[in-house]
């Protein structure tokens, strides 16, 4: 039914589209994913001034017509997150989450998990750069997104099988760590790499666990190839 209505979302990706506009790609924390055209927004006196770019945490008036994309009629920014443009790897680390976000929640369902873990990560990356932007956050908030998204890794025990011990390999085609019995069509995972997972799902954003180069490369084949096959898609390396 065609209406306006207001939500608070983060801008995912912009595009320029025709002569003056912008279309938006949002995560929003009332209607999850939502494309909207921002008209004259790149007009040097639009009243959207800069605030339509990546990572902009804002507060939107949208109309829903009849078409696929919103209009904006209404945005004020949140938070900006200027300290987070000025960083190399912070910047990055924050264009690979909102890609990761972009091809894993495609619905218009909310998803308040998603939503808040993202402007948490958004909100870390411009607090504290070079720690938020480090791989051990980087693929912590990856594995908080799998499972807000429903994708979540089988860590406790086989996945094939259910057998509790010796769980030295990851299969992706399975969904979590497997046993010995179990390995074939897995790749060997370290112990730390398998406690650096279970560690960083159980604990806050902020005090994600280090990675160190292996660790890391293991833990991020394991989320990536999970969604591979289970959420069907493909996730740029998370650092
Ligand atoms: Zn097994």
């Amino acid at each position: 039914m065609p209406g306006s209505f207001k939500t608070e979302a983060v801008v995912l990706r912009s595009i320029r589209y025709g002569e003056a506009d912008r279309v938006v790609h949002l995560y929003s924390s009332t209607r999850g994913r939502i494309g909207a055209i921002a008209k004259g927004s790149r007009r040097p006196k639009s009243r959207f001034g800069g605030r339509l770019e990546p990572f902009f945490h804002l507060n939107l008036v949208l109309y829903e017509g009849r078409g696929d994309l919103f209009t904006v009629t209404g945005a004020s920014t949140i938070d900006g997150y200027g300290r987070l443009r000025s960083n190399g790897p912070a910047l990055g680390a924050a264009g690979r989450a909102c890609d990761a976000v972009l091809r894993l929640l495609d619905s218009g369902e909310p998803n308040q998990a998603a939503y808040n873990l993202l402007c948490t990560y958004l909100a870390l990356l411009d607090a504290d750069p070079p720690a938020a932007s480090a791989p051990g956050t980087a693929l912590a908030f990856r594995l908080k997104l799998a499972l807000a998204a429903g994708f979540s890794p089988e860590l406790a025990s086989c996945a094939s099988c259910g057998e509790t011990d010796h769980l030295a390999a990851f299969s992706g085609a399975a969904g979590g760590v497997v046993c010995a019995s179990c390995e074939g069509g897995g790749f060997p995972l370290g112990e730390e790499s398998h406690r650096f997972m279970v560690e960083a799902l159980g604990a806050p954003l902020s005090e994600a666990p280090a990675a160190d180069e292996r660790v890391a490369a293991q833990a991020d084949r394991a989320i990536t190839e999970t969604l591979e096959h289970h959420a069907h898609v493909r996730l740029r390396a998370a650092a």
